[in-house]
């Protein structure tokens, strides 16, 4: 990792573009959970305790590249001042920003409105990276979650700028380092959801950098049906057989085990309490679905787990949602969990519904680190280059 902190940076005197990822959810211009807001905190009181100006810029929902009213970030203002605990002054449009105004020069913080107002930030436009790099003299980016995207404000600025990662980035890097750059071994990935079609790229990569993959959920069904059990009327991707097969015999071929359910809980409909029953995987009933791992299956991976140093978690081990289909996806939580309170396990989890599954086992807290990104994590995962981590040599 080539990238600097702010621990790095002379920030004294100095303006600081730093980009953040704000886009909270609103209804009626209140913002209903202040989470991403909170957690740029850190970096913004750093930028100032250094002596240096943070100029925020952010974006807000999709406007495309026109203003669109609802979706200025000046409503996300007093939320923003508040969990700072300082005054924000807004700057609502670039025409003449680069001569600071009275109350600009007075403010600690800036915010500029609404990044992807401008066609040019979509189109990681280099003149319009340069128009913003006139307006501060350090570049910053603390928003890993929109790392993925080479937009202006998150690729093109970096070179425009000394640049360097914010709290939030350099925490979720150095989590993504610990548990597939440079992790302890033995490895446990952990990969649950619905559908293999969606984390081929994932389970792909997994394969190659762990040591045991853990398959569960609406996944784990079309994995038992490309070795011929009967799943009964389970989600199951028929067609996915092949690539499957592939990834098992990938697997192989690395050195990586892959733990898929023994036994499973089936039900006759997606619901919750449906009346269930435990059996083993490959004697699921034509008329029933499987909807959680079963017991012997998740003292499996709780073994496998004690024998790990490192976790890497994405996607429910079955329908978490309804009770009591959850089941094995807060048991084995919970047990990560307290491995990892116990110093004995480093846990990296994120993407999609992990978040809300981890809550809802009351198992988050103690987990290594929680990754709140979506789209760049599992982009990480799947071992792609994210292009606003790359920007600042990364
Ligand atoms: P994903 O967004 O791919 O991580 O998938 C999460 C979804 O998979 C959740 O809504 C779960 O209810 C669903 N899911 C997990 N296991 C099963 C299963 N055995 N059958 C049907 N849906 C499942």
């Amino acid at each position: 990792m080539s990238w600097k902190t702010l621990d790095e940076m002379d920030l004294d005197g100095k303006t600081v573009l730093c980009r953040v990822d704000i886009n909270v959810p609103v209804e009626n211009g209140r913002v209903t959970d202040t989470t991403r807001i909170d957690r740029i905190v850190p970096t913004v009181r750093d930028i100032l305790a250094k002596g240096g100006k943070p100029m925020l810029i952010a974006h807000f929902g999709r406007p495309k590249g026109k203003v669109v009213d609802e979706m200025s970030l000046r409503q996300v203002l007093p939320a923003l001042q508040a969990a700072l605990g300082c005054k924000v002054q807004f700057i609502e449009t670039l025409e003449g920003a680069e001569t600071p105004t009275e109350e600009a020069r007075a403010a600690d913080v800036l915010l500029l409105e609404n990044i992807r107002f401008h066609p040019g930030e979509e189109a990681n436009d280099e003149d319009f990276a340069a128009r913003l790099a006139g307006l501060g003299d350090i570049y910053c980016n603390d928003a890993f979650s929109a790392a993925h995207r080479a937009h202006a404000s998150t690729e093109a600025l970096a070179r425009h700028l000394p640049a360097c990662a914010g709290r939030l980035m350099q925490a979720e890097l150095e989590a993504l380092e610990a548990a597939l750059g440079h992790p302890q071994r033995p490895v446990v990935a952990v990969v649950g959801g619905a559908k293999v079609s969606t984390k081929l790229d994932l389970l792909g990569n997994l394969v190659e950098k762990v040591d045991t993959l853990v398959i569960g959920g609406g996944m784990a069904n079309t994995f038992l049906a490309a070795q011929g059990l009967n799943v009964g009327k389970s989600l199951c991707e028929h067609e996915m057989a092949n690539t499957a097969r592939e990834i098992m015999a990938k697997a192989g071929a690395a050195g990586c085990d892959i733990l898929l359910p023994a036994d499973v809980v089936v039900a006759g409909e997606f619901a919750a309490g449906a009346a269930h029953e435990t059996v083993p995987a490959h004697a699921c009933p034509e008329d029933r679905m499987i909807l959680d791992a079963g017991a012997q299956s998740v003292a499996r991976i709780t073994a496998a787990l004690d024998g790990a140093k490192t976790l890497i978690w994405n996607g429910p081990l079955g329908a978490f949602e309804i009770a009591p289909f959850d089941a094995a996806t807060n048991a084995a939580a919970r047990h990560a969990a307290e491995l990892s309170r116990a110093g004995r396990l480093v846990s990296v989890a994120g993407g999609g519904d992990t978040v809300a599954a981890l809550n809802k086992a009351g198992a988050a807290e103690d987990f290594t680190y929680i990754s709140t990104a979506g789209g760049a994590f599992l982009e990480w995962m799947e071992g792609k280059t994210l292009p606003g981590v790359a920007a600042l040599g990364g």
